[in-house]
């Protein structure tokens, strides 16, 4: 068979079995038909295929991130960043929504992004009365960096049908002060059913889905675990962008939203849609719930209280009986499961869970996932490699927060998101970047992998360093896996889909602290170049 396209005289890094690193690819439709040597592959090249000299640089399987969630970080870019570098105040932040109200009509949403009290001068949150002062006519809410606590005025309070008598939901907080007004910050679950009042119209969200995948392919990811858009609405109309490839990134869409997760899950655990249906570009995920809160918050749940104030041990979405009410009955009716749990308590109570349903249930090759396991410890990690579970960490996380980390969690940072001991321990993990938390460019999470460093360039648990080949394993083999999917992608293998990226060097010749600073010249999906930005054809 002779090939449509073949890339030549490069770096191709297979991530098979044994780490091979070829110089030629050949690809013919949307599968790969050969890797070896350059004159390997010229003798499959005739006169229509097109022909890449790679000139030295990188080709590798296309990036799988393996928790992000799609539509919010869309979205946000519809929205005020307050990770633009001109915003380092309060003042700033708020003189950013004064012009965004200029030309907005009344009652229409403004939103702001990513704030991070710790970063801005004031230290502190904005309050009610400073967004009050700005408008009564527009609702405001200021979504907090982990997406998990936000600021909202009166206007959106008032659309949320939120007062002073407003009971706290369970696994969540709205604060009031010491008179019992409220402050206008709403804290985890508080938040999280406020999102249901505060609606994208299917226009922003079908641009945002736009934004978002070009963001992403540009940056060499040709595959998003979806760890939950915001409700059905707009779980509905990613599947149809997906049915009329709007959206040519792959997704395996996991079965949980930001609004009011249980009551999403239990729906579909209900209409009876399991895990793995749809095709090689939309696909069932397994069924989620969230356990805990925010590593920056922090609203982690921990075993022990934190290092910033030992009396706070976080929040416990659920008890370990409501867990498994829903997720073991998940299990027996042959999903895959997985949560969102950042701290050692909710890890460990999650592993109570999935070792019971185990007990009554025993599965093979179930899969089990654990997203972000912030805080592995040595005893947690035991029991994820006895259960055969997959846990997602998050290796950007460290490069932005951990700072607030070491403050907060002391010397248990040295086994947060511990890559090192889960490699080490046989335990397979993949990693995700959970975007828009932190940056979905995987080339800063395959750096902070090598070099665990925080952004400032303070060392962070730098024992859980692993080499750059296991780094983009958890970026492509390991993802694939952890979607049931490693057949078809995750590395450059005979018969295996044309999911590629061509970078703009070599990554093996690139110095460890410069690892961030690669860029994607190419990414294919399906044998189809969905992005370029310079290539020679010879
Ligand atoms: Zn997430």
């Amino acid at each position: 068979m002779n090939a449509t396209v073949v890339f030549l005289n490069g770096e191709v890094i297979t991530v098979d079995n044994n780490d091979a690193v070829k110089q030629a690819i050949a690809i013919s439709g949307n599968k790969i038909i050969a890797v070896g040597s350059t004159v390997e592959i010229e003798q499959l090249i005739d006169s229509n295929t097109k022909v890449i000299d790679l000139n030295g640089k990188t080709l590798m399987p296309g990036l799988i991130d393996a928790h992000l969630h799609l539509v919010p970080y869309g979205v946000n870019q519809l929205s005020i960043s307050c990770k633009d570098p001109a915003i380092l105040s309060i003042e700033d932040l708020l003189t950013a929504i004064s012009e965004r109200v200029k030309t907005t009509s009344k009652g229409n949403w403004i939103r702001a992004w990513g704030y991070n009290e710790k970063f801005i001068k004031e230290q502190r949150y904005p309050t009610l009365q400073e967004l009050d002062a700005i408008s009564t006519d527009h609702p405001i809410i200021i979504n907090r960096t982990c997406g998990h606590i936000g600021i909202a005025n009166s206007a959106a309070l008032k659309l949320a049908k939120i007062d002073e008598h407003t009971p706290n939901p369970q696994g969540g907080i709205i604060e009031k002060d010491s008179l019992g007004r409220l402050t206008g910050r709403l804290m985890e679950n508080s938040f999280m059913r406020f999102n249901e009042f505060a609606r994208y119209t299917p226009e922003e969200l079908e641009q945002a889905m736009q934004i978002a995948q070009q963001h992403f392919i540009e940056k060499g990811i040709t595959s998003i675990h979806d760890a939950g858009t915001f409700d059905q609405e707009s779980f509905r109309l990613m599947q149809l962008a997906s049915h009329r490839s709007d959206l040519k990134i792959r997704i395996y869409a996991m079965i949980g939203t930001v609004n009011d997760c249980k009551q999403f899950t239990l729906n579909m655990l209900k209409a009876g849609v399991v895990t793995g249906t749809g095709n090689d570009f939309f696909k069932i995920g397994p069924a989620k719930l969230f356990t805990d809160g925010s590593s920056t918050g922090p609203t982690i749940a921990t075993r022990e209280g934190y290092t910033s104030n030992p009396n706070d041990c976080g929040i416990l979405y659920y008890s370990e009986e409501e867990l498994y009410e829903v997720l073991g009955e998940a299990h027996k009716r042959g999903y895959q499961v997985t949560v969102h749990a950042q701290g050692d308590k909710a890890i460990e109570m999650y592993l109570n869970v999935i070792e019971r349903a185990l007990k009554e249930s025993p599965r093979d090759n179930h899969r089990h996932r654990i997203e972000h396991a912030g805080i592995s410890t040595p005893d947690l990690q035991a029991r994820m490699k006895e259960l055969q579970m997959i846990p997602i960490p998050n290796p950007p996380f460290p490069y932005e927060f951990g700072e607030s980390y070491l403050q907060d969690y002391g010397e248990r940072t040295n086994f947060m998101y511990p890559a090192r001991d889960f490699i080490d321990q046989g335990v397979i993990a993949a990693a995700g970047s959970d975007a828009p938390v932190t940056s979905y460019d995987p080339f800063l999470g395959i750096h902070t992998s090598v070099n665990r460093e925080v952004k400032s360039g303070i060392p962070f648990g730098q024992q859980q360093q692993i080499t750059l080949l296991e780094a983009i394993r958890l970026y492509t083999y390991n993802a694939a896996y952890a979607s049931f999917d490693e057949q078809i992608k995750g590395s450059l293998e005979v018969g295996k889909l044309a999911d590629l990226i061509v970078l703009d060097r070599s990554i093996l010749s690139t110095k460890s602290s410069n690892i961030k600073d690669i860029g994607v010249e190419l990414t294919m999906i399906d044998g189809e170049v969905v992005y370029e930005q310079s290539y020679s054809v010879i």
